[in-house]
């Protein structure tokens, strides 16, 4: 059945003209739909009629809310059942500047990093655009605060399940719903880099994320099997025109692994590479998997990445671990969840 929080106001509009109803109701449809109507009978200033017709093409339900855990530090992740009995995760953030949600695109994920828990059972299937939006919008019901911030960092590569994710950027950013801008959000991709030079052409206001994770291919094409089909000088070629065209400062993201991409020599031959451009690093710890025996480097070897970069004229910040006592990071909630089958 379709989920009515896929569709635009437009589209929602050729239900309501196949309806026989005025026009002025696709506008209080979608408004329902995406502040959080559970049901149609939530939609109180909609005819009953009207009602009854759209219940019997789509549905509002909202995702089962299978688990919620909440940090110490106040960070919460949900895991989400969806109708069709799939799970994916959502991690809600505290700062300072505000609430930021990070997001599932996929269930599952093909990419197969090896350091992450996402892809470890491989892609089940794409999310549809409002499955994607339902995360922002039931994380900020339950949390009873508003969402200012959002990042499509979560299970999946939102690069391979792309016209669902620009459906999604339109649906959130439009007023009548969650009115959230693209400035304020960022969608991270492992390296697809045909659909780098695609959205380049969107021409977005978002911030575009690359994990990079590795500063040359002998390396970055051990960890990361995407490198092996879009080498890194193909991926920061990509990323100088997305740069060029858009004027928006790439994110890159390096998750320091133990004796492996931490050393001095590494430091160095990432700051050459990304010399120059408008650019900025975001240092992670690598956060430990069951399923990986990689290991996070130590926090003065974490330092010391950093400061090299910065040292050499390239941004380079560490980015704090949140949710760290709820294995907030990616895909390993939903990996318990189908292991054990069961929370
Ligand atoms: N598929 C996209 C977005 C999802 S992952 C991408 O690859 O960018 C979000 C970020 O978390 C990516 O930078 C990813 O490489 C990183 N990540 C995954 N597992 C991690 C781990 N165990 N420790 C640290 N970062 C991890």
């Amino acid at each position: 059945m379709q989920n009515l929080r896929d569709l635009m106001e437009q589209e929602i509009g050729e239900l309501v003209r196949e309806a026989g109803q005025p026009a002025y109701r696709a506008g209080q449809i979608f408004k329902w739909a995406q502040s959080g109507a559970r049901s149609f009978d939530d939609m109180t200033d909609v005819p009953k009629s009207l009602r009854a017709f759209l219940a019997e093409r789509c549905t509002v339900a909202p995702p089962a809310l299978l688990k919620r855990q909440i940090a110490r530090d106040g960070t919460r992740k949900y895991l989400w059942g969806l109708s069709d009995g799939n799970c994916i995760e959502t991690v809600l953030m505290e700062y300072k500047h505000g609430y930021s949600v990070c997001v599932s695109t996929q269930a599952g994920c093909r990419m197969g990093c090896v350091f992450c828990a996402s892809t470890k059972g491989g892609l089940v299937r794409n999310l549809t655009p409002g499955e994607i939006l339902e995360q922002v919008l039931f994380a900020g019901l339950d949390a009873g605060v508003r969402i200012s911030n959002i990042v499509l960092m979560g299970t999946g590569e939102p690069l391979d399940n792309m016209d669902a994710v620009l459906k999604f950027l339109q649906l959130v950013n439009n007023e009548k719903g969650l009115g959230i801008g693209e400035r304020h959000i960022s969608l991270s991709t492992s390296g697809l880099v045909d659909r780098i030079y695609a959205l380049e052409k969107e021409a977005l206001q978002i911030t575009l994320s690359v994990s990079l994770h590795a500063p040359n291919n002998a390396l970055r094409s051990q960890i990361m099997p995407v490198n092996r089909r879009w080498p890194v000088e193909e991926l920061l070629a990509a990323c100088r025109s997305y740069t060029a065209a858009t004027h928006r400062r790439i994110s890159y993201e390096y998750a320091l692994i133990r004796g492996f991409n931490d050393t001095e020599a590494c430091a160095r031959e990432l700051a050459g590479l990304l010399h120059g451009q408008l650019a900025h690093v975001n240092l992670i710890r690598l956060n430990e998997i069951e399923e990986s025996p990689l290991k996070p480097s130590s926090t003065e070897a974490t330092q010391r990445f950093c400061d090299i970069l910065n040292k050499s004229g390239v941004t380079a910040t560490v980015r704090r671990r949140l949710g760290f006592d709820i294995d907030a990071s990616c895909g390993q909630l939903r990996r318990k969840y189908e292991q054990n089958g069961g929370v």
